[in-house]
């Protein structure tokens, strides 16, 4: 396949328009960067640009899918269909934490709690327009069902075909906002150019006002990611891997640093429209809902703890909204290399769940996961687990505790902690009270101290809480269903036995006859709450 990827950047030949290639030289970085951004390309640049894109690898790759009995998709429905359905497995799509109002003659909005979603049964966001402009790709990520080597079928969408779909969704009410990603076709310029111009046309052809997330393409100019974020809403520049080791083994065209340097070209714009914004209101707006970005998780042996490490350096240096974590599909006919099983979903859930507990908890990643434990508990939420490796900081008194020991209590999440705080100033807390104000009971009660008697704090140094949490068996999961009882997609070694579980030898009351069980419930998974 080295010889489709060389072949894709020689010099265009005529081909049909839903293939990729190289750019035609009216539409390069420069000419993108100079031309008045008022301007948008006019329908017969764009049918002069569609008919220059092809190359001599699209024959190849065209030829390579035909023999295979894949053509590449022609009609706007079936490019749909095969672009649509590539996306899914981008899970970078959330668009909370935006407020775009309505505007007097615009179209669409985003405002207050952002664009509504739906979610399919994994988790993955629906409700936006969620599609690639194309399948094509010059890289050969192995874990990718894009690759260059993978025999998918393959389809390209023009900028004009995406803007009419879209608005034709958005009218219809089917789509709120739109999330427009791509494989790499000819450069990484030319991918954010045909990326921006999408976006461009809505918002000045259609004056559309309503959510969009671009994929920022790694490796692009500086002008080309400023013009991004000029007109999207959010941009998203994916590490795809945590480590260069990773990506040396599957994905040995993508660096590290490449990939951060686009991070820190927008984290550096956003600050700086922040500020320009501060001395006038009319000072342009830039990616103000962020930037994010997607790791794949069990498609290499890399643990948790260097996927956290890698996760805080992210967040501390780029400011990044959102990490999504997505766990790493198995794809037909993959790279021997490759796991052959996914990893159980739960691991993803436990990975979000220890970084919301570094974005608005204050643990550190070091906290949940170091050198002596790599990998998150799949069975009890990682703040479970803290709480049983760190008994001595228990138990916490409701009525005296600071915000961030009461943060540190399993079940009391960041709004159930600012209801006791604001409770409390006028009423000593009960255990009946923590029940109306919404903690997840029964995991926190082992934990702190109320001021009625609360029997279930004398459980603290039992040898069997860690069982007790587990409602005497493993924690349910959303995923249950599908997930294996053990394993990431690797062998996982043996748990070694942590002495850190051991009951701590405190003078203590004698403890009461335990509870039948102290059963947990899903709750948090619902609320948030951890
Ligand atoms: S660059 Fe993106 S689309 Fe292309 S193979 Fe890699 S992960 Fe897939």
């Amino acid at each position: 396949m080295s010889s489709i990827k060389a072949a894709m950047q020689t010099t265009p030949t005529e081909s049909p328009d839903s293939s990729p290639g190289v750019a035609p030289a009216a539409v390069t970085a420069q000419a993108v960067t100079a031309s008045p951004i008022e301007s948008p390309p006019t329908e017969s640049t764009v049918a002069e640009s569609t008919a220059a894109e092809s190359t001599a690898a699209q024959s190849t790759a065209a030829e390579a899918a035909s023999s295979a009995g894949l053509r590449p998709a022609r009609t706007v429905g079936d490019k749909l269909a095969v672009l649509a359905d590539a996306a899914k497995y981008d899970a970078s799509c959330a668009s909370s934490g935006l407020k775009r109002g309505g505007k007097k003659g615009a179209l669409g909005h985003s405002d207050g709690v952002g664009i509504c979603h739906s979610y399919t049964p994994d988790g993955r966001c629906v409700s936006l327009f969620k599609v690639l402009l194309t399948n094509y790709c010059i890289y050969d990520c192995q874990f990718c069902v894009n690759r260059a080597s993978s025999d998918t079928r393959r389809a390209r969408f023009r900028p004009q075909e995406i803007v009419n779909l879209f608005i034709d969704f958005y009218r219809r009410n089917y789509v709120e906002g739109l999330f427009l990603s791509s494989g790499i076709v000819q450069s990484p310029d030319y991918t954010m150019e045909q990326l921006i111009d999408v976006a461009r046309r809505l918002r000045l052809d259609h004056n559309f006002n309503g959510y969009i997330h671009l994929k920022a393409v790694p490796g692009a100019s500086r002008e080309l990611i400023e013009l991004a974020g000029r007109w999207a809403d959010r941009l998203s520049a994916n590490i795809e891997l945590p480590t260069q080791q990773d990506l040396d083994q599957l994905a040995p065209e993508k660096q590290l640093q490449t990939i951060e340097t686009t991070m820190g070209q927008i984290h550096e714009k956003r600050q700086q429209a922040r500020y320009e914004r501060r001395q006038s209101r009319r000072a342009p707006r830039f990616a103000p809902a962020g930037q994010s970005t997607q790791m794949v998780v069990g498609a290499t042996d890399t643990n948790d703890a260097k996927i956290l490490s890698t996760a805080a350096q992210l967040f501390g240096d780029y400011g990044l909204k959102r990490i999504y974590y997505s766990a790493f599909s198995p794809i037909p006919f993959g790279d021997a290399r490759l796991p052959s099983q996914p990893p159980p979903l739960v691991r993803e859930h436990r990975l979000y769940q220890a970084d919301w507990l570094m974005r608005f908890y204050g643990f550190r990643a070091d906290e949940l996961v170091d050198d002596r434990r790599p990998w998150l508990d799949l069975d009890l939420d990682p703040k479970t687990i803290w709480a049983l490796e760190n008994r001595d900081f228990f138990p916490v008194d409701v009525n005296r505790a600071s915000r961030a020991a009461l943060l540190r209590v399993p079940g009391i999440g960041v709004r159930s902690a600012k209801r006791l705080l604001a409770v409390r100033r006028w009423h000593r807390l009960t255990t009946a009270d923590l029940r109306k104000i919404g903690i997840v009971f029964k995991r926190a009660l082992p934990f702190i101290v109320t001021a009625d008697r609360n029997p279930e704090v004398f459980t603290l140094d039992a040898f069997d809480l860690r069982v007790r949490l587990m409602g005497g068996g493993r924690q349910l999961n959303l995923f249950e269903a599908n997930a294996p009882a053990s394993g990431r997609g690797f062998p996982m070694p043996e748990p070694v036995p942590d002495p850190t579980l051991e009951p701590i030898s405190r003078p203590r009351p004698a403890t009461p006859a335990a509870p039948a069980t102290v059963g947990l419930s899903d709750r948090s998974s619902i609320t948030g709450e951890l």
